[in-house]
């Protein structure tokens, strides 16, 4: 028996399944019913499991709260101009009523 390295390669010939790279190497059998992914697909997919999620757009604003006054600097959504802005407590007190 000969060394091959720290770790075995099995050698393939597949695309990967998202970005169609050509794919000659696998560090694991593949099974034949899974996708296969390349390295950089592999290492995207892993981000997003952790939690690497897009942030939810944000508006730099400056204004007061319509009903308690506190001032507010961010919003999820842009603000019309003569509306009236609540700050999210107030937002969800109105809601419930
Ligand atoms: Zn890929
Ligand atoms: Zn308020």
């Amino acid at each position: 028996m000969y060394n091959q390295g720290p770790r075995q390669m099995f050698d393939v010939d597949l695309s990967c399944a998202k970005c169609g790279t050509h794919i000659s190497q696998l560090p694991f059998q593949p099974s034949g019913d899974r996708p296969v992914f390349c390295q950089d697909c592999n290492r995207a997919n892993r981000d997003q499991r952790d939690g690497v999620r897009p942030q939810k757009r944000m508006f730099d604003v400056d204004v007061k709260c319509a009903g308690c006054g506190t001032h507010i600097t961010q919003l999820p959504f842009e603000p019309k101009a003569g509306s009236d802005i609540f700050c999210r407590e107030c937002y969800l007190k109105n809601k419930d009523n």
